[in-house]
Parts: C-alpha cells; sequence; structure tokens
C-alpha cells in the first residue's frame, strides 16, 4: 500500500484531498496546525504540528512516505492577504514550511511532492483588463505578483523546480484559481469569495441589501473543489511536472456571481458597493497546457457547484442559528 503524506490536511482542499486518497485506497498522515472544522478528518494518522519546525517535519517523513502532497500555507481572502498587515506572517511561515519539507523529504528518500502554488504568482500587469486577463503558464515572467503571497509562491515554485534539478525529487507543481465548495472557511475573516458571498445571501432577509467589495466589476474564475482534486490526481500520477494552472476558464465579475447566488436564494436581494480590498482586476485560468498534458477540464458547472456551496453554507447558518438559539434560552 502506498504511504502518503498530506501537509495542510485540516484546510479546504487538504481535507478533501485526504478522503479522496482515502478512497483510492493510500495510507494517508495528515498533518496540519488544527484538525478540519467541519467533518472527522479520515486520514489513518493525523498530527497535529507546525510544519514551521523542522524536527517535526524530519519525523513526519521518518517510516517511509511515498508520496508528499503539500497544501499547507499561512493564507486566506483578499481581506487577509491584500490587506498588507499579514504580509510577514505570510511571507515567513509559508516559507519556512517549504523549506522544511523539501530538505527532509529529500533526506528521506521521498519520491514524489506536490507542491500548491496559485494564480497569484502571475503578473499584475497582465490582469488590468477585467475582459481579457492573460494567465498562461509561460506569462508569469517579468515577474509582478500584486500581493507577498503571490512572491512567497513564485519563490517556492523556484525553490521546488531547484530541487527536482539538483536532488532528483519527482516535484509536481500545480497554480490553482479559486477553488470552492463545501467545508471551506465562510467566516471569520480568512473566508474567500466564492464562500463570503454565500454567507450574505444566505444570512439576508428579502429585500436586504448585500456587500460587495468595489465596484464590482472585477472578474473571476471558480473551480469546484471536487474538479480540483481530479486534477491534482492526475497531474501528481503523470510524468508532467508543471507548473500548470488547476482552474476554470470561465470568466466572470463578482456582482454577476452574486447575482448567480442571489437567483439560487430565490430572495430578492440589492448589491451595495462598499470600499474593500479586491486584488487584480481581472483573472481566469488558461487550460490549453492542462488539457494538452492531462486531457483535464472541469466536469461542473459554476451553477452546480455555488448550489451545492450555498445549501452547506445554509445548513452552517442554520445550525450555528440554533446552537445560539440553545445557549440563550
Ligand atoms: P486552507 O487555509 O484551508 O488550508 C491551509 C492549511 O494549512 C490550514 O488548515 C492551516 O492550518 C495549515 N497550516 C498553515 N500553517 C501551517 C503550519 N505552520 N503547520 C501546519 N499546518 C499549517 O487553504 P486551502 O484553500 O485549502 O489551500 C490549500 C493550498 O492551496 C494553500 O497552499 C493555498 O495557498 C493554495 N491555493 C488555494 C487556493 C484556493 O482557492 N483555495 C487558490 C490558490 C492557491
Amino acid at each position: 500500500m502506498n504511504r502518503v503524506l498530506v501537509c495542510g490536511a485540516g484546510g479546504f482542499i487538504g481535507s478533501h484531498l485526504v478522503t479522496f486518497l482515502k478512497n483510492e485506497g493510500y495510507y494517508v498522515r495528515g498533518v496540519d496546525l488544527k484538525y478540519p472544522e467541519f467533518s472527522e478528518s479520515t486520514a489513518d494518522e493525523f498530527i497535529i504540528g507546525d510544519l514551521r519546525d523542522p524536527v517535526l517535519v524530519a519525523s513526519l517523513l521518518e517510516d517511509h512516505i511515498d508520496e508528499v502532497y503539500q497544501l499547507a500555507a499561512d493564507m486566506g481572502g483578499a481581506g487577509y492577504l491584500f490587506t498588507g498587515d499579514n504580509d510577514a506572517d505570510v511571507m515567513h511561515n509559508s516559507a519556512m514550511i517549504n523549506l522544511n519539507l523539501l530538505h527532509a523529504s529529500v533526506k528521506a528518500g521521498v519520491k514524489t511532492i506536490f507542491y500548491s502554488s496559485s494564480a497569484c504568482i502571475y503578473p499584475e500587469y497582465n490582469q488590468l483588463d477585467p475582459n481579457n486577463p492573460n494567465c498562461a503558464e509561460d506569462s508569469a515572467y517579468p515577474a509582478e505578483p500584486d500581493s507577498e503571497y503571490g512572491w512567497e509562491k513564485l519563490f517556492s515554485e523556484r525553490l521546488y523546480a531547484s530541487f527536482m534539478r539538483n536532488h532528483g525529487i519527482d516535484v509536481k507543481v500545480a497554480r490553482f484559481h479559486n477553488v470552492f465548495g463545501p467545508e471551506g472557511t465562510y467566516d471569520g475573516g480568512k473566508e474567500k469569495v466564492p464562500a463570503a458571498l454565500a454567507r450574505k445571501v444566505v444570512q439576508a432577509k428579502n429585500l436586504d441589501e448585500i456587500e460587495v467589495w468595489g465596484d464590482g466589476e472585477q472578474t473571476r474564475s471558480f473551480l469546484y473543489i471536487d474538479d480540483c482534486i481530479d486534477a491534482i490526481y492526475k497531474l501528481v500520477k503523470s510524468d508532467f511536472n508543471g507548473p500548470v494552472n488547476i482552474g476554470s476558464e470561465f470568466l466572470i465579475s463578482i456582482n454577476d456571481l452574486a447575482k448567480l447566488y442571489i437567483n439560487i436564494s430565490g430572495k430578492s436581494l440589492k448589491i451595495k458597493h462598499i470600499e474593500g480590498p479586491q486584488g487584480v482586476r481581472g483573472r481566469t485560468s488558461d487550460n490549453k497546457l492542462i488539457f494538452e498534458k492531462l486531457s483535464w477540464e472541469p466536469q461542473l458547472t459554476l451553477e452546480e457547484g455555488l448550489t451545492k456551496t450555498y445549501n452547506w453554507i445554509v445548513e452552517q447558518v442554520n445550525v450555528n442559528q440554533n446552537e445560539s438559539l440553545l445557549v440563550s434560552s
């Protein structure tokens, strides 16, 4: 039985990946600072630990691990990454994790390591036109990410590539574009736009206003979690190393995303624009390379994915409301 380590196994994508790998028959060791927030982990072992600690990282790989899936990072949505307030933590913490993991993986003889980079590495100058952004893999240089989060990801991509070159470890690098779905953070400040908007719509009463940061004309594309997991696994099982985009090419403005949620809810709601961090003006995945190398493309439509996410957030909000009713009664 192949043995794998999933780093960031308590996070959104990591916890879904653990479940997928268990279903595929792997022995899964998960590690994170915390357990998954919304359901029990299905990992064979779940270690609560800090990947900035090199001693812990070495111990995780001591007894033979074939593959490492590296999803741990200090990250959040625009409210966390684009205000500048968390830059030192974001760069320091994530770089430490990647430095430790690569060093220990080579030492322990790990065959393959998957690294989750981000669309945030792409240069801002190619993402000024909301209707025509360029995020083809070969457009990454000359580099000009619009956040320190993007710069750290780019540094780490290069770190992984140099370890493959100099130490022979098989490295797979994916650049995720806005992955969303059930069991992702939806409040507290680290939530990303598809979860934040769903929560606002769920909590609004009929005829209320919901708030959108900026003018809402900024564009993005969104990938449902199951499609993301499928692409990660195809990449790891292929002989292609990347970096490669894992995302959707369906470009939509944040206003239109909010309208889709409003339609799903059946409520009549208005959008109110307020000041807030927005990131680049336009961004979408370019899937030519992943289709050519892995014959992969997303299977779910945006509306199908949003409906599943909306329904899950309805359940969460109801549970929380019932709990607060119980406490106050
Ligand atoms: P997430 O925040 O839900 O998961 C990351 C996990 O890493 C968290 O559970 C966190 O506790 C853990 N972690 C952070 N620091 C740690 C440390 N020092 N030691 C141990 N664990 C630590 O994020 P996610 O959405 O699941 O993203 C997974 C990866 O994909 C991240 O590397 C992220 O940068 C990348 N990514 C995600 C998206 C997206 O849309 N979700 C887009 C681009 C890139």
